[in-house]
This record gives C-alpha cells, structure tokens and sequence, in this order.
C-alpha cells in the first residue's frame, strides 16, 4: 500500500527525523490559512499524489507571498498531474501539502528496499539527491553506496555514519544525519514498509540534514498489525475495478491490454498471461479467482472486466481440482447470462468432471468456444481479440 508524503512525514516526525514544517490541505482556503499558520516568508506549495516525479509535473512550487500560495494552489488543486510514473492519463490531485520553504544547500538521495536474495533490508545512499536515482545507477553507479542491514542488530550507528560520510554530509553534522539513517531505518523496519525513499534529503544552509520528501509503501500483508498506517490508505488514489475486486474476494490487477483472463490460482494466471503474450496478444488483466470461486464472484469477475473499455476478448483457464469443472461451467453460463456478454468468450477447462463442464457450455445456447490445451485457447483468444481474423 502507498500513502503521500504529508502521511509519510509524519511517521518520520514521529521516527524524530527532521522534516520541515507543513500542513495538509483539500482546498485553496485551507492552504492560505496553512501558510499564514505556519508564517515565514516563503512556502513550498506540493500536490499529494501517490506517483512521483512531481516536481518535473508542475505539482511542486515554490511560492514567495502568500497571494503566491493562493494562486498556485489554485493551479495545483484540482489539476491532472502527469508524471513519468502516473502514466498519460495522469491523477487529479485532491490534496496539497504546505511547507515552508527550506533553505536547500545540497540535495542527498537514500532508499530503503528489500533484497530478496540477501532476505535483508538495504540502505541506498547517494550524493546525487534530487533527480531520478535510475540514471544515477545507470550512469555512475560509484556513486550509489549501499549497507546490507542484519535484521537482528537493526542498522548500526558506525555503519551510518559511513553512509552520512560518503555522501558529502558535512563532518559537523555527521552523527545528526547519521541519527537520522538509524531512525528511518527504525520507521522502516518497525512498520513492515517495503520501500522507502527520501528523495531528497537535504543539508540546509546551517547544515541541517532533513528529509524533503518522503515515499513510502508498505506490505499490504503486514497491515493488519498497523491499524495507524491502514488509516493512510486512501482509495482515491487506488484503481476502483481493483477496490471491487477485493471487496469480492478477487485478486485482480489491471493492465493495459485487450484480453480479459479469468483464471484460478495465481500461477496458473501468470502462465495464463505469459502464454496470451507468446501468441502475440496483450492481457487486459491479472485475475485470480481462488480455489473455490462462487457464481457470485464470478459474475462480479465478468463485470469488473467488461467496464473495461478496452476489452475485446476472455478467456476463462479453470482448472478444476477441489471445484468441479461441472460447477464452473453452471457458474459461468449463469454469469455470462446475466451480463449480456458483448465479447467473445473463450473458455478452457482441465480437470474433474471436465466432460460435463464442456457438455453445460455447449448446450447453453451461449456463443462459448471450448478450447482443449492452453496453447489453443491462447490462440483462439488472440485471434478473436484481433477480430477473429
Ligand atoms: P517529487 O518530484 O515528486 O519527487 O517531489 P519532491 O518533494 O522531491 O520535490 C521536487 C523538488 O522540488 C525537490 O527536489 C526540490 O528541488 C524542490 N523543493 C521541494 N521543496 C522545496 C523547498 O522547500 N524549497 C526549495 N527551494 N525547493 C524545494
Ligand atoms: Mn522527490
């Protein structure tokens, strides 16, 4: 799960990591109001949107009176921000942050991710703050330091100071930034994130080192345990056919592609997906049913799939192994009735009662075209998705 910067900031403040001062807002009065509050001559207006690259978008903005703050702010809220990581059709910002204004003298760069193969946590740090930390790696990766953290001794104090230092962070302020490093790690570790990012961190000019942004997600698995970060979601943010579908018990995750998969079980899913791209075609989705999918949800699954506009094609690929393809077959031709199905629906069933899951499709009256091997359906899905060429 995501949440915004104003959110991950205060989970630093409460961390003790050194943020400016700032105060969230949903209208151009409450943000006028926020920077008189919080007073000084010059504020950071900021949209709150789960993507970043927000600065390049035009949703960052520095503002030197307060008619400033009122008139960037009534450009920002409400604008469709488009960053490199919204994709084209961009987010509608709905919420603003209002900082004051920090005195930037050099901008850091540290990423907290999880190696999968070490099964450890690792700090990233680099001197090149502020720009897109891939190009960095990709271009001067020596410039990118790294600590491998023992989950059992948590990031030691020697270890981050050696951070602090081989990014550029002045000596008098070394153990100040090198503080900081252990309580992010804290935060990180304390509320199971996955990844975060302080992009930048910055030395201020009385070499101050506070973060000045703030990029968290955490393991949607490990929610349960952290009532105060569930609290941060924020559905707005989230796609609505993925609300729904979770909401029916249905994993799906939605892609940019025109074949609608309907499938039990993830892997077979993914192979699902992996084989609709060898025939040359492009799902439209990741949908994983479960192991004993009801009529209920496999009708709300069709539903979910066909608002998609995209769409020109399914293909359901049930094996049948504790439900029975019999069942599966009731389940469809029911759903597919009660739908209107407007596309071409190919289905391949494996497994038990496989014979009279075929037999209930083609006796249905229904435009259902049984495919036997997964190879098969691939392709007849394809095609059909091509327009039946
Ligand atoms: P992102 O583009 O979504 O990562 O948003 P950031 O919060 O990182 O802001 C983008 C850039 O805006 C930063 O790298 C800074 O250069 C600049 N910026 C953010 N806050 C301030 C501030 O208080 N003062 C000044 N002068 N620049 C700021
Ligand atoms: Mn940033």
């Amino acid at each position: 799960m995501n949440i915004h910067e104003y959110q991950g900031k205060e989970l630093l403040r409460e961390y003790s990591v050194p943020t400016p001062k700032g105060i969230a807002c949903f209208s151009v009065d409450e943000a006028v109001a926020a920077a008189e509050n919080l007073g000084g001559d010059m504020w950071v207006v900021k949209a709150q949107i789960h993507a970043g690259g927000r600065g390049k978008g035009g949703g960052v903005k520095v503002a030197k009176s307060i008619d400033e703050v009122r008139s960037l702010s009534e450009e920002i809220l409400g604008m469709t921000l488009i960053t490199h990581q919204t994709g084209p059709e961009g987010k509608e910002v709905k919420r603003l942050l209002i900082e004051e204004g920090a005195d930037i003298k050099d901008e850091l760069y540290i990423g907290l991710v999880i190696d999968r193969a070490k099964q450890r946590v690792v700090m990233m740090a680099s001197s090149e703050g502020g720009m897109d930390i891939e190009e960095v790696a990709a271009n001067t990766p020596e410039k990118i330091h790294k600590v491998t953290v023992d989950p059992t001794q948590g990031l030691s104090l020697d270890d981050a100071k050696t951070l602090a230092t081989n990014i550029g962070i002045p000596e008098g302020s070394v153990n100040q930034g090198a503080e900081l490093l252990v309580n992010l790690y804290n935060v990180f570790w304390e509320k199971d994130a996955s990844l975060a990012e302080i992009n930048p961190l910055i030395v201020t000019g009385d070499d101050r080192v506070v973060a000045l942004d703030a990029k968290f997600n955490f393991d949607s698995n490990a929610l349960f345990r952290h009532p105060d970060i569930m609290e941060y979601r924020d559905l707005d943010e989230e796609d609505p056919a993925e609300i729904e579908a979770s909401e029916h018990g249905l994993s799906y995750i939605s892609l940019d592609g025109t074949i609608g998969c309907l499938v039990n079980g993830a892997g077979l899913a993914m192979a699902t997906m992996d084989i609709i791209k060898l025939y040359g075609g492009e799902p439209a989705n990741f949908l994983d049913v479960g192991g004993g999918a009801t009529e209920e949800q496999v009708t709300a699954a069709f539903k979910i799939m066909l608002r998609n506009p995209n769409i020109k094609a399914i293909l359901v690929n049930i094996f049948g192994g504790i439900m029975r393809c019999d069942v599966i077959a009731e389940g469809l031709v029911a759903a597919a009735k009660e739908i209107n199905l407007s596309v071409p629906l190919i289905v391949r069933l494996e497994g038990t009662n496989v014979e009279k899951g075929k037999r209930i499709l083609a006796e249905s009256g229904l435009e259902i075209e049984s495919a036997g091997t997964m190879a098969e359906a691939a392709e007849e899905v394809v095609n059909a998705a091509k327009g039946g060429e």
